[in-house]
């Protein structure tokens, strides 16, 4: 299981890497497409010809991995579906069994067993892990992890609770910015991935966190579609065929 987290994060930091690097790549290697054939039109040198063929190569492999790796970042933002609540919550729990510390102990309550979401499986999984480790990792010393979900606003709140060290103003401020961290070890990426899957599905993250005391997390996610009410099937005839 530590190694199936691991795989999973780095996955997740790796994409975010990805769409950064590939579309800055792609900027920068747009000279080594053009200068090439420009100087072998204006030069006889055979030697100069042989140079510009040597660059013009690497520009077309460089953008190709660039290609390669943009369509990773795509291929990564995955369809959505129903999902169980009660199997999410499950999967999450046996995922962080390897990482829980025997003095953390673990709470999980699903205000209603039935709860579902609408939203990519891996995706929500990753967000919730993400929420829970940083949890685990703020109690190195023990304390209590709660992981809930109840029905809120129409749509459906997941709640992330620790009794950690918190977070100081300046921290809270800084939390989804990418590469932020406070641990000598850490990615700041964690909570930048969980923002962009969340925003992703149209829905909110909030935190309130107390110095000594924890931290609190909460996820608010909009219901499926097909049950958010008539207000959304009255606009639906506008948007036939735009598929
Ligand atoms: P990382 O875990 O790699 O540092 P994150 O984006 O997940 O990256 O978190 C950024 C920072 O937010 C952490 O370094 C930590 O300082 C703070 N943080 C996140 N969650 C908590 C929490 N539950 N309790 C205390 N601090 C937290």
């Amino acid at each position: 299981a530590e190694a199936e987290l691991m795989r999973s994060q780095r996955l997740e930091s790796l994409s975010l890497l990805a769409a950064g690097l590939s579309h800055d790549l792609r900027n920068i290697l747009q000279p080594l497409l053009i200068v090439p054939e420009l100087i072998a039109q204006r030069s006889e040198d055979p030697r100069l010809h042989q140079l510009a063929k040597v660059v013009a190569e690497c520009g077309r492999r460089g953008h190709e991995m660039a290609e390669s790796m943009l369509s990773f970042v795509r291929g990564s933002r995955r369809a959505s579906e129903r999902i169980q609540l009660s199997d999410l919550f499950h999967a999450v729990q046996l995922l962080l069994k390897g990482s829980l510390p025997r003095q953390v102990e673990l709470e999980v309550r699903l205000s209603d067993p039935a709860l579902t979401l609408e939203g990519n499986y891996t995706e929500l999984q990753q967000c919730l892990l993400n929420l829970c480790l940083n949890a685990i990792q703020a109690m190195p010393g023990g304390g209590r992890l709660e992981l809930a979900a109840e029905e809120a606003d129409g749509g459906v709140r997941l709640v992330v609770i620790d009794t950690g060290d918190g977070m100081d103003a300046q921290t809270l401020e800084q939390l989804f910015i990418p590469f932020f961290t406070t641990k000598s070890s850490g990615t700041g990426l964690g909570l930048v991935s969980c923002k962009r899957i969340v925003d992703g599905l149209g829905g909110r993250i909030a935190v309130a966190s107390t110095p000594g005391e924890g931290t609190r997390f909460d996820v608010w996610l909009p219901a499926p579609a097909d049950e958010a009410g008539a207000e959304a099937e009255e606009a639906a005839p506008l948007m036939a065929g735009q598929g």
